[in-house]
């Protein structure tokens, strides 16, 4: 068992209200600079839809994360050897300016500077790219709040024809919001895919990063990376991607986009997961990666792990903070956070509770029924198809993701029937049976969902860069030698001061 210590992340789906205050907290912070203007290291999409940028789903366009081969598994931008040193100056499967937006601004000085003349004065759109006039036809949300309608949600890879057809019946538009920032990936396709080498995740804490010294402006990273979160900054000619705020959290800060989050969404804390076991997990069947991926995430209070914790240089108070992580609850213990698309393969260390609304129940015979004929009354009447959230967060196993949706009707279900009264007993008992939930265990996620602190939410690690040194990740990233040029050494360590 070799134990390493990751910042994990988890957002609750439900209680997202699409404000976009994260993302605007993050570019104010990062990417409010020449060359990074159409960069949302944090974006919020409207799903279904087509995300940021256009499609980002659609591996068969981009070619991000990983593919099975024979025993192991491959990235996919590194198909065929050859091709790489081809492709090198030229990737055909990079995201276009297109597929993102040209970002502009406005002649505000034209308001005040016009000459008089018959009309207003108007300030058109000029790009910040070229400074040319342009016509906007694209940007970072253009299709929020619209992808319920069949326009722009059609194009949504997830969905199937049928559900296209049932989902667009007017009665049935529906959609949600889903906020996302780099995985930071226990087998990060960005680290593996850089020639160069200029990523790496860092021992201590696993937070995915760029060095700006070392990137030549490949952009394999941006192949390589199948949520498209490493970006490519036109002024500098090197890639960039989100840091999570790490000068945050060693100043024991949440991140800002964490911090700012006006639905308090976001929970942040430490796992402890067994390295030894990334490349069996990375490689199994699809519908085996996401309860691997859970067992890899270890039990901070077992003495056996606690020891190898130590012997593998993790601080104790690592262990500690995993101890009171919020992170380790929701998606080890209560099993209610999933990964997004673990079919990529990349592992990803951000948990999502998949939506539960707008699932209600019904009043028949002065009885609150929540399994009812009628729409939106019962799991199976909800308006978010189960195949389509199963495609988003299970690779597509659909009895996954109704457990969990499952689980959190019965919590509902429970703090109805003691707030209100109006339940059939026999009902919720059925549900308990179903799930394996009690009524402490519904109190505690309860707690945790709707009245959480500041320190509930975020438990953030100590600082410790004095061991940062005796931590190897060598051994923990077998599929790091994929494409390296000069050698095989794409994963690097950050020495402490
Ligand atoms: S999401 Fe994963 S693969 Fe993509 S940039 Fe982040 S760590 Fe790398
Ligand atoms: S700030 Fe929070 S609630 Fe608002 S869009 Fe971002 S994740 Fe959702």
């Amino acid at each position: 068992m070799d134990v390493r210590a990751q910042v994990s992340m988890m957002f609750h789906l439900d209680k997202c209200i699409g404000c976009h205050t994260c993302s605007v907290a993050c570019k104010n912070i990062w990417t409010d600079r020449e060359g990074t203007e159409y960069m949302w290291w944090n974006n919020v999409e409207t799903k279904p839809g087509t995300g940021y940028p256009t499609k980002w789903e659609d591996q068969d366009k981009y070619k991000g994360g990983w593919q099975p081969k024979g025993k192991t598994i491959k990235l996919k931008v590194a198909e065929n050897k050859s091709n790489t040193f081809a492709n090198i100056f030229h990737q055909p499967h990079l995201p276009t300016i297109d597929d993102y937006y040209e970002p502009w601004t406005y002649k505000y000085g034209d308001l005040f500077d016009a000459k008089a003349g018959d009309d207003q004065p108007t300030a058109r759109p000029v790009s910040l790219i070229t400074g040319k006039n342009i016509d906007i036809n694209a940007g970072p949300n253009w299709d929020d709040d619209l992808s319920g309608s069949s326009v722009y949600a059609k194009n949504d890879p997830n969905l199937t024809e049928e559900e296209k057809q049932a989902l667009f019946e007017i009665e049935r538009l529906t959609m949600f919001y889903l906020p996302r920032i780099c995985n930071h990936c226990l087998n990060p396709a960005c680290v593996a895919s850089c020639p160069s080498g200029a990523l790496y995740k860092r021992g201590e804490d696993g937070i995915v990063l760029l060095d700006q010294n070392t990137c030549r402006g490949w952009r394999f990273c941006i192949s390589g990376c199948p949520y498209k979160k490493t970006y490519y900054n036109w002024k500098t000619g090197k890639s960039e991607k989100c840091i999570l705020c790490f000068p945050r959290i060693e100043s024991g800060q949440a991140p800002a986009c964490f911090h700012s989050c006006v639905g308090r969404i976001r929970y942040l804390g430490v796992v402890l997961y067994d390295a030894d076991k990334i490349e069996a997990t990375a490689s199994a069947p699809e519908n085996e990666l996401v309860d691997l991926q859970r067992e890899m995430i270890l039990d901070p209070h077992d003495p056996e792990v606690i020891a190898a914790a130590e012997k593998s240089g993790v601080p104790f108070s690592m262990v500690e903070a995993a101890q009171k992580s919020p992170v380790y609850k929701f998606v080890k213990k209560w099993k209610l956070a999933l990964p997004l698309h673990p079919e990529f393969r990349t592992l990803p260390m951000l948990f999502y509770i998949p939506p539960l609304l707008p699932v209600l129940g019904r009043m028949e015979d002065g009885v609150y029924n929540v399994d009812s004929e009628d729409y939106f009354t019962s799991l199976d009447k909800a308006r978010l198809p189960m195949r389509y959230m199963a495609n988003l967060f299970t690779a597509g196993n659909e009895e996954q993701v109704r457990l969990v949706l499952e689980k959190l009707l019965t919590v509902r279900t429970y703090k109805r029937a003691e707030e209100v009264g109006d339940m059939d007993s026999a009902q919720l008992k059925a549900m308990f049976e179903k799930t394996g939930l009690t009524p402490e265990l519904c109190e505690e996620i309860y707690r945790l969902t709707s009245l959480p602190t500041f320190e509930d939410r975020f438990v953030i690690p100590p600082t410790h860069r004095e061991y940062v040194a005796e931590l190897t990740m060598e051994d923990a990233y077998t599929f790091k030698a994929e494409i390296g040029f000069g050698g095989f050494k794409t994963v690097r360590l950050e020495r402490g001061a």
